[in-house]
């Protein structure tokens, strides 16, 4: 078993999609081993997202993920990096596959509706971010 750390992001509850995606999360057969609604701080958004802090997007997008609420996630499953990653499709909605969670409801690359991980070393520190105690793999 390997966990993932996902998020429904503040685009998703703001238009009240979190029941809608934990549903598809309970469909792909993840177990929820942790789940919280946060409103994170800029600076727990920066902190977060500190390996993008060079990028242009990174004032915008830390604005948007501290301008309202987010439901943050631990998810185990076998292949649960991947899985999660295949679930949401691309980053930027107009290139994300059919039946995928960005697809679906992403309004934009930046208000993309989810989050997840994308390999063991960010999953780590991600699940240790929000889930303090909560290892990548299960005990
Ligand atoms: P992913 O979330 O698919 O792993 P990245 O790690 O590249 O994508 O980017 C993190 C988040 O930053 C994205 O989910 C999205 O919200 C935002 N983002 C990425 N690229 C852009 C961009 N070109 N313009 C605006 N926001 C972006
Ligand atoms: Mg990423």
């Amino acid at each position: 078993m390997e966990r993932t750390f996902a998020m429904i992001k503040p685009d998703a509850t703001e238009r009240g999609l979190a029941g809608k995606i934990i549903s598809r999360i309970e469909e792909e057969g993840f177990n929820i081993v942790g789940m919280r609604l946060v409103r994170m701080t800029k600076a727990e958004a920066e902190g977060f997202y500190a390996v993008h802090k060079e990028r242009p997007f990174f004032g915008d997008l830390t604005s948007f993920m501290s301008s309202g609420k987010t439901v943050v996630l631990a998810l185990e499953r076998d292949n649960a990096i991947k899985h999660w990653r295949d679930v949401m499709g691309a980053t930027n909605p107009a290139d994300a596959d059919e039946g995928t969670l960005r697809k679906e409801f992403a309004e934009s690359i930046e208000r993309n509706s989810t989050h997840g991980s994308d390999a063991p070393d960010t999953a780590a520190f991600e699940l240790g971010y929000w889930f303090p105690g909560v290892a990548l793999n299960a005990g």
